[in-house]
Order: C-alpha cells, then sequence, then structure tokens
C-alpha cells in the first residue's frame, strides 16, 4: 500500500471521467515543507502564519518574515504558495502579541469575538507589516494573499485598501514587487460569508472555504468542545447548502474556489464536494495520496448525483452512509 500511494506522487488527481482536480497542501510551520515535496502536492494551498507570533516575546518584523515567505516560495518552484495573513483569536496567547496588548480581549466567546481579520483590522500595523513582507518575497513565485474569517464586505475593501496602499508605498521605495499585485482572497468561514458569497466574490480575487469554522458557525457548535462532537458534523446538509451557494458564487463571477478544512482530507467526503462543484482542495500533506487515489476512482456523474441527494437529505448520517456505500464501490 505505501509503494503504491507513492507512485500516485506523479499521477495527476484526475477522476476517472476525465476531469483534473488540484491537491495542494495545508502547512502549519515552514519545518512541514519537506513533506509537500513528497506528498506531490500542487503547491501550498494555506500557509497558516500563526506559528510567526508563537514561541517568541517579539514581533516579527518585515524583515524576519520576508526572510521566512522566501525560501517557502522558493522551495515550491513555481507552484503556488497561498499565504493566509494571521489569525489571533482572544483564545489563543502570544508573548509577543500580549506584550503590545493583542489578544486579550476578554471576550464573553472568542469565536464569536475580535480574531481573523477583525483583529487585524483594529491593529492595521500587523497587517501592514505582513502585506508587506509578503509582497517583497513575492517576486520569487506565484504568491496569493489570504484573509481569514470574514464575515462582511466592509472587511474585504478595507484590508485592499491597505494593500494597494503598501503596494504602492513599496514602490515608491524603489522595491520590485509584481504589477498588478499578487490575488487577493477571502476564506469563507463564517455562514454570512457563504451566504454573501456572490457579492464577496467581486471584491475578492478567490475564494477557499474553511469548513472547520464553517461548520462550527453554522451547527453552533464548537469545533474544540467534546461535549458537542456528535453535532459538530461537517456532513450536515446545512454545511453542505452554505459550500453549494459558495461554489456556485465562485463558479458565476469566475472565482477560484478551494477547500481547506479538514474535510478536503477525508476521501470519503472528496466525491460529494467535487459534486458541489468544489475543483480544488488543500490539506496536510499527508492526506494527498489516499484523496488522490479517491478521485481517480470516482466518475464526475457520480459525485453530482451524489451531491443533489446530499443537498436533499435530512441529516448528516444519511449523508455518510450513501458516501460510505460509493466508497465500497470503487474499491
Ligand atoms: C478552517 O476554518 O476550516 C480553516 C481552514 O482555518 P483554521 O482551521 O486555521 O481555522
Ligand atoms: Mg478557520
Amino acid at each position: 500500500e505505501r509503494q503504491m500511494l507513492g507512485r500516485l506522487r506523479r499521477l495527476p488527481a484526475r477522476l476517472s471521467s476525465g476531469e483534473v482536480l488540484t491537491l495542494q497542501a495545508n502547512l502549519e510551520i515552514p519545518a512541514e515543507l519537506p513533506m509537500v515535496a513528497q506528498s506531490g502536492a500542487a503547491g501550498i494551498g494555506l500557509l497558516r502564519s500563526e506559528f510567526l507570533f508563537m514561541n517568541t516575546d517579539t514581533l516579527p518584523d518585515e524583515d524576519r518574515q520576508e526572510a521566512i515567505y522566501l525560501p517557502l516560495i522558493e522551495a515550491m518552484a513555481g507552484d503556488p504558495v497561498t499565504i493566509r495573513v494571521v489569525d489571533w483569536g482572544s483564545e489563543k496567547n502570544s508573548d509577543a502579541l500580549s506584550r503590545v496588548g493583542i489578544g486579550h480581549g476578554g471576550d464573553v466567546n472568542p469565536a464569536l469575538g475580535v480574531r481573523g481579520i477583525r483583529l487585524l483590522l483594529q491593529h492595521r500595523t500587523l497587517l501592514e507589516t505582513q502585506f508587506a513582507a509578503i509582497l517583497r518575497a513575492a517576486n520569487a513565485g506565484p504568491v496569493r494573499v489570504l484573509l481569514p474569517m470574514v464575515s462582511g464586505v466592509g472587511e474585504v475593501r478595507a484590508a485592499r485598501d491597505i494593500y494597494a496602499r503598501i503596494g504602492r508605498r513599496l514602490r515608491r521605495k524603489g522595491v520590485e514587487i509584481p504589477d498588478p499585485l499578487p490575488p487577493l482572497g477571502i476564506m469563507i468561514e463564517t455562514p454570512a460569508a457563504a451566504l454573501m458569497a456572490d457579492v464577496l466574490a467581486q471584491e475578492a480575487e478567490f475564494l477557499a472555504i474553511g469548513t472547520n469554522d464553517l461548520t462550527m458557525y453554522a451547527l453552533a457548535a464548537d469545533r474544540a468542545a467534546a461535549d458537542v462532537t456528535a453535532l459538530y458534523d461537517p456532513l450536515h446538509p446545512a454545511v453542505l447548502r452554505l459550500l453549494r451557494m459558495t461554489a456556485d458564487a465562485g463558479l458565476r463571477q469566475r472565482r477560484p474556489v478551494s477547500l481547506c478544512g479538514e474535510l478536503a482530507s477525508d476521501p470519503l467526503a472528496v466525491p460529494l464536494l467535487v459534486g458541489l462543484g468544489v475543483r480544488s482542495f488543500s490539506m496536510h500533506a499527508s492526506a494527498v495520496p489516499r484523496v488522490k487515489r479517491t478521485i481517480r476512482a470516482a466518475a464526475m456523474d457520480d459525485c453530482r448525483r451524489m451531491a443533489c441527494r446530499a443537498l436533499e437529505a435530512t441529516d448528516g448520517e444519511e449523508v455518510r452512509a450513501m458516501l460510505t456505500a460509493y466508497a465500497h464501490d470503487l474499491r
């Protein structure tokens, strides 16, 4: 089996019916980079940049950050690297951030408080520094920039203004950066963002669905709470309908849509997600071969048929039973 998964590395992620999908890797720390190369992933679909602020009591400045992004981009040798600006919330601890008074908002519920893009728009120098460092590194290869936890169009516009301003500032200083600027995209991980995806897609150059948070917010079940794990079901039709809306919006507005939550690494779920309209997935590198194997066995007709049925299903169990039966057929 290990050999077989190894051989898959060089094969395309192509359905048995011919459509080619994109499989990329999620990265939480740069040290995971060698796994990406081994996995056969076509680039980094999500670089979670939270690591920059962990285990340090000084904020990483522009130079430090550039020195971290640059080798990642170079190592991907022409495959895209999607860098998400930091998704910090008051439930996380960072000595570097608390020294400058960030991250101790005392929110009653941190998941519903100041996190992600909200926090960055309140502490703009964090965002400016990160944008500048990414732009400085972006000549080394195809880069995309991703905004976390978007819940409204105003946030996207505000972030885009800052992005453009930082770009102009760097050019004025004589720094060579890509023209036009690298694509600026948004996470779709709140129900509001999924419901408004058609509007948001006009302000964002790509959409990345985060099913981890989207499931939590749609079902009002904390992703980290053991006593609601039975409720936390990304295959719940309520979540699937939000995914469908997002995929449709991307298609209509001609914006690429990828999915980078844990669900992307579940071979059972991937044919359904394809049927819902998702063509690009990003997951932990170790999951890429298995997901690719499933994709190469599945057919688009079946994926679409399952998607139709799943959207009309009454609960996640029904969806899971259908997907399990299909996975069994594929073997
Ligand atoms: C998600 O919410 O699905 C996601 C990819 O982001 P994170 O897991 O980092 O919150
Ligand atoms: Mg998230």
